[in-house]
């Protein structure tokens, strides 16, 4: 058994206090490790930089410990338990890492709990400790790991079966708000982290209950049975800041505080307001949507490559496209088929992602398969050329999902679909593997399997669309594949607006250029991400005009016009003559125009 105790020691300076203690070390002398990255977040993030003392003890007496890289260290030989007692510096404000103050505490076990070498897959305690001070005698726990001592919510010991279950399980301190919901016979709590006046918990229990049934049911049809025993929503809300990160009970958000839904005076009769595209609300419940998604899709159906996780070094796939694509895909269409947001909004929602794909020319140079596979470099470490040179396997992956999900459905006259073929391998890879207690033992999806795999279950040759779409740089056919089903894909031209065809953001007083896309007139003019635009044609800009896109600036001139700009690039002024274009920022418009033969069809891929 490995032991762990966890002490927010210290608030104002951010400091949790962590033991763990080992009944037989290694003879040879214990070795422990930290890991490097967190699953579901591609990117190293040497969380082992935070511990900041560390030192060991057995039976009373100090250990040498010896630290071998950037992440590891080695105690000497001992012949009796072996406790190490190591700080780490927790102000990370994300779902990625660690968070404390006196507001509340917030942490990952990838980001505090030492692992111990060779004795990974023995059961893990951790006791998880109140705070000193009267200050927090409101404190509780929130998290989806199992108590052993610990009543529901409170301090005290939890149990995990191995140190993968260990580190799975976020944990969230503080005197949250708590609200509960049954899915399906199981319970899931919604913890809100951060001050939220007037906070409508009711109403978002109402509307997740929904989303969270409707995708039991899409996974069990018939038994209705969720693979967890108990799902924990764990949310900060914040001013502005927006992630959300997958656990295989649980999830960890954070939000916008306006985004989650205010309580007020509403007649009984008014209650279920409708939810708009807009709204940040929409935007919250499609997080909560696809963070309850990867439930299946990623902790329990995953590559082959994450099974198990390296947790010290990069874990390379080619399949995120599948595990986010489908993911994002299924998010906001789980919203419309649990009757949260109606048709209208959905079509909305899709035609922004749209315009987001076609926004960069990065898409005709980067594979999906190839966005994946360098997650770790590009997606998760985007810069200013970042539109220009890759694709989001979100986005791209969304559409592919859409894409496959509307041609296996066209192909097989409605008799098979996209949820038939996330549902075979729910069976295969997550319930009747997961039956068996046998997870981490490699079992997973292999990089070259899900082509035959798709092929097989939906029983349409998809060789073509893969190399095409997957492994290929095209753009999906989307108008096609959209109008057997009712939905006509078109991109309005009347009065195109004059532009340089960039994205500006402020930047104190100044407007800066955040992208200058391949090709477009500020390109071609040599303007460069990173320039702060000072006039146009002699005329000052500044940081309002960072909002519009220099939509303002631009709308006395004809497309072709030439302009003068000045800029500085770092310190030096310099002047570019420009030659002024259409505005390149995509506008598709998804709409409903239905034949008769088109309803049914339709009607199932919605789930109207
Ligand atoms: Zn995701």
């Amino acid at each position: 058994m490995i032991h762990y105790t966890i002490f927010p020691k210290d608030l104002a300076g951010h400091l949790f206090e962590v033991s763990v203690t080992v009944q037989t070390p290694a003879v040879e002398g214990q070795q422990f490790a930290l890991p490097t990255w967190i699953p579901g977040s591609y990117m190293i993030r040497e969380f082992a930089r935070n511990i900041v003392q560390i030192r060991a003890t057995s039976a009373g007496k100090a250990v040498p410990l010896t630290k071998l890289n950037k992440y590891s260290w080695q105690a000497a030989p001992c012949d009796a338990a072996l406790t190490l007692h190591y700080e780490v510096y927790a102000w990370d404000h994300s779902v990625r890492s660690a968070y404390l103050d006196q507001r509340h505490g917030f942490f990952n076990g990838t980001s505090v709990f030492l692992r111990v070498l060779g004795q990974e897959n023995i059961t893990h305690i951790v006791d998880i400790q109140r705070p000193i001070g009267n200050a927090y005698a409101a404190w509780r726990v929130a998290t989806a790991l199992p108590e052993l001592e610990a009543q529901r919510y409170g301090f005290g010991t939890y149990i995990a079966t191995n140190y993968d279950e260990l580190i799975d399980h976020p944990v969230a301190l503080g005197s949250f708000a708590l609200g509960s919901f049954i899915a399906h016979g199981v319970m899931h709590d919604v913890a809100i982290n951060g001050r939220v006046p007037n906070l409508d918990m009711a109403r978002l229990c109402v509307d997740l209950q929904k989303i969270c049934e409707t995708q039991i049911t899409f996974f069990e049809p018939t038994t209705h049975k969720a693979p967890m025993a108990r799902y924990v929503f764990l949310v900060l809300a914040t001013g502005n800041a927006y992630g959300g990160l997958e656990h295989r009970a649980s999830c960890a958000l954070i939000c916008s505080r306006d985004d989650l839904p205010v309580l007020n005076a509403r007649a009984e009769s008014e209650i279920s307001v409708s939810i708009t595209s807009t709204d940040g609300y929409c935007t919250f419940l499609g997080l909560c949507s696809h963070e309850y998604f990867h439930t299946w899709n990623v902790k329990r159906i995953k590559p082959a490559a994450f099974s198990p996780y390296d947790l010290q070094a990069e874990s390379y796939t080619s399949l995120l496209w599948l595990f986010e694509g489908a993911t994002s895909y299924y998010d906001d269409l789980m919203l419309l088929r649990s009757g949260v947001i109606d048709e209208e909004n959905y079509l909305k929602l899709l035609s922004q992602t749209i315009n987001r794909v076609l926004q960069g020319s990065g898409r005709h140079k980067q594979s999906v398969a190839d966005s994946s596979f360098d997650a770790w470099t590009k997606y998760y470490r985007q810069d200013e050329n970042a539109p220009n040179a890759i694709v989001s396997y979100y986005t791209k992956g969304c559409l592919i999902a859409l894409a496959l999900d509307l041609t296996i459905r066209h192909q097989t006259q409605g008799q098979k679909s996209l949820d038939d073929v996330m549902r075979i391998l729910w069976q295969r890879y997550g319930r009747d593997f997961y039956a068996l207690d046998q997870a981490n033992s490699g079992h997973g999806i292999g990089e070259a399997e899900a082509e035959a795999l798709f092929e097989e279950i939906s029983g349409v040759a998809l060789h073509d669309f893969f190399q095409r779409y997957i492994h290929g740089t095209e753009d999906l056919p989307l108008t096609t594949l959209l109008a057997p089903f009712g939905i006509v894909l078109s991109m309005p031209q009347e009065n195109p607006k004059t532009s340089l065809n960039v994205r500006t953001v402020q930047d104190g007083n100044d407007c800066k250029l955040a992208h200058v896309y391949e090709n477009g007139a500020a390109h071609q003019a040599g303007l460069s991400a990173g320039d702060i635009l000072l006039a146009i044609d002699g005329l000052r800009v500044t940081r309002n005009d960072a909002q519009d896109n220099l939509a303002s600036h631009l709308s006395r001139y004809p497309i072709d016009s030439k302009v003068v700009i000045h800029v500085f690039r770092g310190d030096e002024l310099m002047v570019f003559d420009a030659i002024l274009q259409q505005d390149q920022t995509p506008h598709v418009n998804l709409n409903r125009n239905m034949q008769n033969m088109q309803k049914q069809t339709h009607a199932a891929w919605l789930g109207l």
